[in-house]
């Protein structure tokens, strides 16, 4: 979720620019979008030459980064806890589940965050994947 400092709306995902009052969320923009550093001494685009619209609005706040970072681990702690509770009974059925809450879950989380975090928090979602699903997998036999 990006904060828009100029209109304050919340935009959902990470838009270039703010939804709601179309302000550069993405460092300092230029009229064909594209992002230029912060410097407030920039005038023109350095990939197409065009005139820098006067400031970047976006702004970073904590709390997404928190709200996501909970709704991570609640996602992985109820997939986990689903596996733990119809493991035993049907592991299929489990795992199904597991993989439609973890989805979701992680679907939502990912909105939050920004596109560095996204694959960070891809390749964790995938080794808890591999590790619930071989731990699985290890008790069957
Ligand atoms: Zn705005
Ligand atoms: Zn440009």
């Amino acid at each position: 979720m990006r904060y828009c400092g100029h209109c304050c709306h919340w935009n959902i995902g990470w838009p270039i620019r703010c939804r709601f009052c179309a302000r550069g969320l993405e460092g300092r923009l230029c009229a064909r979008h594209h992002p230029n550093p912060r410097d407030p001494r920039l005038v023109f685009c350095g990939e197409c030459g065009e005139l820098l619209e006067p400031t970047a609005h976006a702004k970073f706040r904590l709390l997404p980064c928190l709200v996501a970072g909970l709704l991570g681990l609640g996602t992985i702690a109820i997939a986990g806890f689903i596996e733990l509770v119809l493991g035993e009974e049907n592991f299929g059925m489990a795992a199904l589940i597991m993989l439609a809450v973890l989805v979701v879950g992680m679907r939502l989380v990912f909105q939050m965050l920004p596109p560095g975090v996204r694959s960070a928090m891809a390749d964790i979602a995938a080794f808890f994947f591999r590790f619930l699903f071989v731990a699985g997998n290890k008790g069957r036999r």
